[in-house]
């Protein structure tokens, strides 16, 4: 009989070599690596998602009849070599896994790869879109992707007669006014068993059931967000609130990540809800445009351009991870001190919240790119090298010298004042670039500016903004803010 291997970031029963076969053509091997487990100081709520969730697939293929050999190892490769021993497959099937070198390694061990087809646009098909082109814009791959999948058209025309909503997307939060709870699962016997062994090796809160490890579970999520947050998601999705964490987000890239759902099955269920007549253009077509556009463009230029991209550093940053996020109180920045805490008791932030608040901060204090998607690998529940390279190397810290995004994602304290509510609160005042109340954005923004000027004069997109700092009347007052600003920072000291 035939063995095929699963990892913890296949769970489906639908995709790879688990999809066309039964329980009588071939057994299932899951290994949980030690070695993988302990071998980074992981989020809790991260460890206790993947464990929990292999645990509970491997139960749901039992029931199906399936014989599953879950096994504990040292290692994978030790994992797999018990296998051999005990059952003497045939042969051993897996799906190429998802982060770059794995496959190779799995074939130097004779395991047979399989295509992997969890996305709908695959690595290959990827580079032969990217082929010829020179610069890759994710709006030109998105319309693509719409076309060649027929997702939200009509005929050879976008539905709503337009590809692009983001007009209508960018409203900063409204000043009252509930969001939709998300949906929540009661933890069970499997949780507990897992939050125990797990209990000194992980950081941050434990779990509060948010995030679903079991398939049931995650469509109940798909169907909770398409009937209640999706009409919402549009207007909102870059605005930022001390009063929600989760605004009208889908809370879903956790369950796609481990592969628990199918970007195919969730753009049909917002299609549905579109056509049906439950959900606006804008919100249908914005959150399309996330999960068909970026998701699958991330996924695609991670194939293309590893493994020189981990390691890119074109800004020359060299300071290390910012101490604050390890540990929040040690800034008195409203909205970083905010959502740094929010990641510790949930492992989780909007994409607004990473990009202009964690990763802005980092960009401006000059933060390893490295340090940074370290942290964020760790700490996120979400996270897989896939996604978080092209998004902290190349979209938050412009590491990649613009490959990606075709300009820096830096912003002052006037961006987070009109994107969220975070400054009231604050000790700071986001106008303010000189002087004890100076807003560290603000004051390092500038900094920024002047450290990049070259490369930002000669790009039409932000050479305003050199000419700006230079019209600044406090200019060299405001440098040296942003220098101490900056040191402080990295000190842990302000
Ligand atoms: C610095 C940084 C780090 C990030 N790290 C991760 C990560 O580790 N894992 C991860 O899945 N996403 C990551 N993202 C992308 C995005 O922030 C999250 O996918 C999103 O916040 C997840 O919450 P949600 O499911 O509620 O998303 P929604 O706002 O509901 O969006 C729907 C879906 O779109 C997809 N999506 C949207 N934007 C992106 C993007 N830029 N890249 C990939 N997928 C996207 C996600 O699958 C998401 O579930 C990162 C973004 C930045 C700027
Ligand atoms: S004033 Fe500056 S530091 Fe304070 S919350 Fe606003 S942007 Fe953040």
């Amino acid at each position: 009989m035939e063995t095929v291997w699963i990892f913890g970031d296949q769970l489906n029963r639908r995709v790879g070599a688990l999809a066309n076969r039964g329980a009588d053509d071939a057994r299932v091997l899951i290994v949980e690596s030690d070695a993988k487990i302990r071998g980074r100081r992981w989020h809790r709520q991260r460890l206790h998602l993947y464990l929990t969730a292999m645990r509970r697939f491997a139960e749901e293929l039992e029931a199906e009849g399936f014989e599953v050999d879950y096994r504990r190892a040292a290692s994978f490769a030790a994992g797999l070599r018990e296998h051999h021993q005990r059952y003497s497959p045939d042969r051993v099937v897996a799906m190429s896994p998802t982060r770059w070198g794995l496959a190779d390694r799995l074939r130097s061990w004779d395991v047979e790869v399989v295509d992997n087809d969890q996305f709908l646009c695959s690595a290959e098909e990827f580079r032969d879109w990217a082929e010829g082109r020179k610069q890759l814009r994710m709006e030109h791959f998105y319309r693509w992707q719409r076309k060649r999948h027929g997702i939200l058209m009509d005929g050879d025309e976008p539905e709503g007669g337009r590809w692009n909503f983001d007009e209508e997307n960018r409203e900063p939060p409204p000043p009252d006014g509930e969001w939709p709870v998300p949906a929540r699962s009661e933890l069970g016997e499997v949780d507990r068993d897992v939050l125990a062994e797990i209990e000194d090796i992980a950081f941050g809160a434990e779990p509060a059931g948010w995030w679903p490890t079991t398939r049931r579970a995650a469509l109940a999520r798909l169907r909770h967000f398409t009937d209640e947050c999706l009409p919402r998601f549009g207007p909102h999705q870059d605005a930022m609130t001390m009063r929600s964490w989760h605004l009208a987000h889908s809370l879903l890239s956790p369950a796609l990540n481990v592969g628990m759902l199918h970007p195919r099955e969730i753009c049909e269920a917002v299609e549905e809800a579109y056509r049906a007549g439950r959900v606006p253009i804008a919100s249908a077509e914005g959150f399309i445009r996330q999960v068909i556009g970026w998701r699958e463009f991330v996924w695609g230029v991670y194939w293309l351009w590893m493994p020189e991209y981990r390691g890119m550093n074109e800004l020359v940053a060299e300071n290390p991870l910012l101490p604050c996020f390890d540990d929040p109180s040690r800034t008195e920045m409203a909205c970083v001190r905010s959502v740094v805490s929010a990641v510790h008791e949930r492992g989780w932030a909007h994409h607004i919240e990473r990009l202009m608040l964690l990763a802005n901060i980092s960009l401006l204090c000059e933060v390893r790119p490295q340090a940074l998607l370290d942290w964020m690998e760790r700490a996120f529940v979400d996270a897989a090298e896939w996604v978080m390279v092209p998004n902290v190397i190349g979209m938050g810290l412009h590491a990649d010298g613009g490959r990606m995004a075709s300009k820096p994602y830096a912003s002052g304290g006037a961006y987070v004042n009109r994107m969220s509510d975070f400054c009231a609160d604050c000790r700071f005042d986001p106008k303010a670039r000189t002087g004890d109340d100076a807003c560290p954005f603000t004051s390092l923004y500038w900094g920024f500016v002047e450290r990049n000027r070259d490369r930002l004069e000669r790009n039409p997109r932000t050479s305003m903004s050199v000419r700006s700092l230079d019209r600044l009347e406090d200019k060299d007052e405001t440098l040296g803010a942003a220098e101490r600003v900056r040191d402080a920072l990295v000190a842990g000291k302000i």
